[in-house]
């Protein structure tokens, strides 16, 4: 296992979602790379596991990734893990995969996991399509921009978001989607105090008024209703009727024909409608 990068995902709560992929990885690597040491060692300790460590998080990315990546060129392995949940995902190790993936060292990512496959999972809200859209910015200007991005989003979307700022996301996600809007928060997964508030934005708005938020959160919001397609009129299909004819050779009837069945017209009302029109 020289020379890789290996993505460690811990548990999000629950000890026993460490998989045994993941505890022999942790055992097999030549040294881990931490979010937090003080985090990470705990898991180790649990393991039974003695294992250099450097610490790897958001304000260190630019001197600690080109240092992991020298020792991974030298023929270590390294584990990546964060504070909790899949690295990469909303949390460091992005611009490490990135980096090692630039320099041609394999990146092996172990499943494992996630607070928002969970949560979108748990939601009971459409899991066919989905937009993953992590913590909204608290710059004023990116916040607007990126809820403006998503006015017309019809998959289902799913935030990070912390508890002393749940209130002030849901007051923006019903100015933006509308207090009808379904929403499920996803608390505390997988953890002692597990809870899932299927509700709407509105009644979402007045709960939380009243009762704290407490503990980690993900949002699963329903998608828009798409837009419904402009109506085809008789008009349109007599105007495609004409312009059929004038591109090609086919008969008035097969025009008539193809272009009913193509706009979901009637046939017969089509063919009086585009007799009518050429007298
Ligand atoms: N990499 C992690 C993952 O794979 O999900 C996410 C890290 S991000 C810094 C932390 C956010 O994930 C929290 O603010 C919360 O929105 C969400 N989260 C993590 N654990 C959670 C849990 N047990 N229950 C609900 N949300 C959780």
């Amino acid at each position: 296992m020289s020379g890789q990068l290996y993505l460690v995902p811990t548990p999000i709560g629950n000890l026993g979602d460490l998989s045994q992929r993941c505890i022999e990885t942790l055992s097999q690597v030549d040294f881990v790379a931490a979010e937090d040491t003080r985090v990470s060692i705990k898991i180790l300790n649990h393991l039974g596991l003695k294992k250099p460590m450097v610490s790897y998080y958001r304000h260190n990315t630019e001197s600690s990734g080109p240092e992991i990546l020298a020792r991974i060129q030298g023929g270590e392995s390294c584990a990546l893990v964060t504070d909790a949940g899949t690295p990469a995902i909303s949390d460091p190790g992005e611009e490490l995969v990135a980096l090692c993936a630039e320099a041609g060292i394999p990146v092996i990512a172990l499943p494992g996991p996630c607070a928002l496959v969970t949560a979108l999972a748990v939601s009971g809200l459409p899991t066919g399509r989905f937009t993953f859209e992590g913590f909204l910015p608290m710059n004023k200007k990116n916040r607007k921009a990126h809820l403006d991005s998503l006015k017309n989003e019809t998959r289902t979307m799913i935030f990070y978001e912390a508890p002393h700022k749940l209130c002030a996301t849901l007051n923006d996600l019903v100015t933006w989607f509308g207090a009808e809007r379904r929403i499920s928060l996803c608390r505390e997964l997988t953890k002692l105090h597990e809870e899932i508030r299927r509700t709407t934005l509105g009644e979402a708005v007045a709960w939380y008024r009243e009762n704290p938020p407490r503990g980690e959160f993900v949002l699963v919001v329903e998608g828009g209703v798409p837009e419904a397609a402009p109506a085809v009129t008789l008009e349109d299909g007599v105007a495609a009727v004409l312009a059929r004819r004038a591109e090609t050779n086919c008969s008035f009837k097969d025009a008539v024909r193809q272009v009913a069945k193509e706009l979901g017209l009637g046939k017969n009302e089509l063919y009086d409608a585009a007799v009518s029109a050429q007298k």
